[in-house]
């Protein structure tokens, strides 16, 4: 089986860690109606709404 020649340096692992921060949460999507960030196809927690109809009442 292959094995890798070169091991990476620390600073390349670090670089490759430090883009994971800037991406965005995963499974994340931002909710149409009240831009808050929610689950994709659930209803959205903060205003109660899925595909632009009430499903439930949120206070
Ligand atoms: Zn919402």
């Amino acid at each position: 089986m292959a094995v890798p020649k070169k091991r990476h340096s620390k600073s390349r692992t670090k670089k490759r860690r430090a883009m994971w921060k800037k991406m965005p949460a995963p499974g994340l999507v931002v909710c149409p109606r009240c831009h808050e960030m929610k689950m994709p196809h659930r209803m959205c927690p903060e205003c109660g709404f899925y595909k632009e109809r009430l499903v439930k009442e949120v206070k």
